[in-house]
């Protein structure tokens, strides 16, 4: 197998070898042109030094551009430079295709908003290669976290067909003609003529169906997309998103919330461990500092507070909010980081929320008042993960549903996990473009996902 960047960096001197890559920039002096190849495969390029004299295809040299694909064939000697500990001296090249001077990615500076506009290249950049990295190391360290304890990986269905959380937030999927779609005798669309005989969505959460299954093989967590039609443009919203769900039988809150700590923990070391480099770029160039955060994160044990014990923390401090608090309210991303900045000045798992600003499932306390909720909050973002002891009392949970309004068909089989071994359970969720946010520092949820879908985005 040909030899990546990454892998040619990491050997010795006198190595003989063929390297291949995009060419990221040339310099041209007067007997050598050095030309800085990458591949994407790590945050630094190899330097690729060309001898003129002797060397037979100079013209190929000479034409080649930035954003060209070539290949080199030489010998690793030990580099000058500062930058790296061994260069390639060439002794012949190819190339592949060039690249003219209408190549966006030339030498200068692109703001991400010009590179927006340019998906298909941005992963060329430093950045955008050094967040993709840190991505899919970070997806990994999530599948290796809940592996090695013995959870199990479940895929939910991306398509649904009971409106379960996300009321009027979710996406229709649908074959009607919308144009000409089948008519009740009302006048309403009858949608018993689409596709599934009834109405169908993109989903918002995987959890309940998590839940079934967490029940039945005890363990388990989800990774995959999601989706949520919110019309809101904010740089922490996307409308494609990812999410990570795990579901626990037999867990309590503080068991849920143990877990949580642990988690957040191994994925942050796990990540500042295997990607140093490209960490050290963040800490450098994005976020200064942001790798300290990090490890405060990874070092720190989290503090654990009730919502109503957080309230009153708020409460001295209401004249600095645009937002005033008091018990019942929701509590928003200022407050968030003050408790967690400023009171706790450590991650903060806060419990025990209000019922009526929380969902349906969640354990209703016996004060009547709170529910079982659980929030972890870090410095700088606010809430990272959201959870909750789920309500395991089939009296409760229905009596909920009707309170609501929910309509009570649709959580028919939801209401059997209850009514057949009925077990205390747990569960949360991450945000995985907001963790990724987090560990990066990077400031816009659309410049941490390869493709970002977002609301009145027509663009590819
Ligand atoms: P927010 O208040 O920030 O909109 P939420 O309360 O709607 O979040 P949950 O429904 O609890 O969020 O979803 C679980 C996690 O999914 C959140 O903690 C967050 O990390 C992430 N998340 C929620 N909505 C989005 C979105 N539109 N884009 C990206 N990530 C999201
Ligand atoms: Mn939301």
């Amino acid at each position: 197998m040909k030899k990546t960047i990454k892998e040619i960096l990491a050997l010795e001197e006198g190595a003989e070898v063929v390297a291949t890559g995009w060419v990221r920039t040339k310099r041209d002096s007067k007997n050598v042109v050095f030309i800085s190849v990458g591949d994407g495969t790590c945050f630094d390029a190899l330097q690729v030094v060309v001898d003129k004299e002797g060397f037979a295809d100079i013209e190929t040299i000479e034409a080649m551009n930035t954003g060209a694909s070539c290949q080199f064939e030489g010998v690793l000697q030990k580099s000058l430079g500062k930058n790296q500990s061994v260069e390639l001296l060439a002794k012949s090249c190819r190339m592949f295709c060039n690249a003219d001077d209408s190549y966006p990615l030339q030498k200068k500076h692109q703001t991400f908003e010009f590179l927006r506009e340019k998906l298909h290249l941005r992963g060329r950049t430093n950045t955008f290669g050094a967040v993709m990295r840190v991505r899919s190391i970070l997806a990994y360290a999530i599948h290796r976290f809940f592996q090695e304890k013995g959870f199990f990986y479940l895929n939910t269905p991306l398509v649904t067909t009971s409106d379960c959380e996300g009321a009027g937030e979710m996406f229709e999927v649908t074959t009607l003609n919308l144009a000409n779609p089948p008519k009740t005798k009302d006048g309403g669309v009858d949608f018993s003529k689409d596709f599934f005989s009834k109405r169908a969505f993109l989903t918002v959460s995987g959890q309940l169906e998590g839940e079934s299954y967490a029940t039945a093989i005890r363990n388990i967590y989800t990774f995959g997309p999601t989706f949520r039609a919110e019309k809101s443009s904010t740089t922490r919203h996307l409308a494609e998103f990812w999410m990570v769900e795990p579901e626990m039988a037999f867990y309590d809150l503080n068991d849920n919330a143990d877990l949580a700590e642990e988690f957040l923990k191994y994925i942050f070391k796990y990540v500042l461990d295997n990607d140093p480099r490209d960490m050290e770029f963040f800490d450098k160039f994005i976020l200064e500092g942001v790798v300290d955060t990090i490890r405060h994160v990874i070092e720190k044990p989290f503090v654990r507070m009730t919502y109503t014990q957080a309230i009153k923390e708020l409460e001295k401090n209401n004249k600095s909010f645009e937002y005033p608090v008091k018990w019942g309210s929701d509590i928003q991303t200022e407050h968030e980081r003050y408790i967690s900045e400023t009171v706790c000045k450590a991650p903060v798992i806060l419990t025990d929320y209000p019922k009526e600003i929380k969902s349906f499932y969640m354990k209703a306390n016996d004060d009547g008042k709170t529910v079982r909720a659980m929030d972890v909050l870090v410095p700088r973002l606010g809430e990272i993960i959201g959870g909750s002891e789920r309500e395991e009392d089939y009296g409760k949970l229905l009596a909920k549903i009707r309170e609501m309004g929910l309509n009570e068909s649709e959580y028919e089989w939801y209401l059997d996990l209850r009514k057949f071994g009925s077990v205390p359970h747990a569960g949360f969720g991450l945000g995985f473009e907001r963790a990724i946010l987090y560990l990066t520092g990077m400031q816009n949820i659309r410049d941490v996902i390869a493709y970002p879908r977002f609301w009145k985005s027509e663009k590819k």
